[in-house]
């Protein structure tokens, strides 16, 4: 479904990612696991066109995809950005509402909202609560469920379980198998690597603007040096 191929981007003379592979098939949840600085929310922003790459191409579908965000929207990707960006002034339900403003397809909307809040019945609870009053937990969730509003196919994640508690951490990475069953495909960025391998169809490990290592989420949990390196056992 979606085909990175040979990707470099630079941040003036900072090389940041060096020729990364990632391959996606429909349906998969596929993460990406790395320290800080790797490279990870730089590879979801060049899919996204927030950010240019200079060499590379990225296949979406079999098509190349254009650099242009809301083009790239349109096409049936949706990114939920590291820190949420959610729209604190505005109500849980007008935050959603956002997430579908290119489409024209009012019953499709309100399908997808109805389905975002049996997802989330605590976003269900707060539909006209101000956004920026929502517990960190919460804005994870509001910014998980503008996401899936653009009807995606292909939904990327970065960082879903940055600042959670444990238990919510859970429950975030038990809504992301729920994605997955609603026919979604899910790019996850994590630097909770057990967990992100623990879901993972396939999973990739970034290192310096690399791709060192890839593999079912199983065989990686299992690698040595992985375990050594990511998962704090030996
Ligand atoms: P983290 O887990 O800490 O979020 P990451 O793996 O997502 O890290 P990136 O944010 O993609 O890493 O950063 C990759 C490298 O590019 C880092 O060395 C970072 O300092 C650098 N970088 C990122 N954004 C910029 C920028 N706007 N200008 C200059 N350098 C940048």
């Amino acid at each position: 479904m979606l085909k990175v191929e040979n990707l470099h981007v630079y941040y003036g003379g900072i090389h940041a990612l060096r020729g990364v592979d990632v391959d996606i098939e429909q349906g998969q949840i596929v993460s990406i696991i790395g320290a800080n600085g790797a490279g990870k929310s730089t590879l979801l922003n060049a899919i996204t066109g927030m950010i240019q790459f200079k060499e590379g191409q990225i296949l979406f579908k079999g098509q190349s995809l254009s650099q242009i965000p809301h083009k790239i929207v349109a096409a049936g990707i949706s990114q939920v950005p590291e820190g949420r960006l959610i729209f604190a002034n505005l109500t849980v339900k007008d935050n959603l509402m956002m997430g579908a403003y290119l489409r024209k397809d009012k019953s499709g909307v309100q399908k997808d909202l109805k389905k975002v809040y049996e997802l989330f019945p605590r976003m269900a609870e707060r539909i006209d609560q101000i956004a920026g009053t929502l517990s960190g937990g919460e804005q994870q969730m509001l910014a998980i469920g503008r996401g899936l509003m653009s009807s995606p196919e292909l939904i990327l994640l970065d960082e879903p379980s940055l600042g959670l508690a444990p238990l919510l951490v859970k429950t975030i990475f038990e809504i992301i198998k729920d994605i997955k069953n609603m026919n979604k495909t899910i790019l996850l960025v994590e630097q909770n690597a057990y967990k992100a391998l623990s879901i993972a169809d396939k999973a990739y490990v970034l290192e310096q603007g690399r791709i060192v290592k890839a593999g079912t989420g199983n065989e990686l949990i299992k690698d040595p040096s992985i375990r050594e390196a990511y998962l704090g056992k030996n």
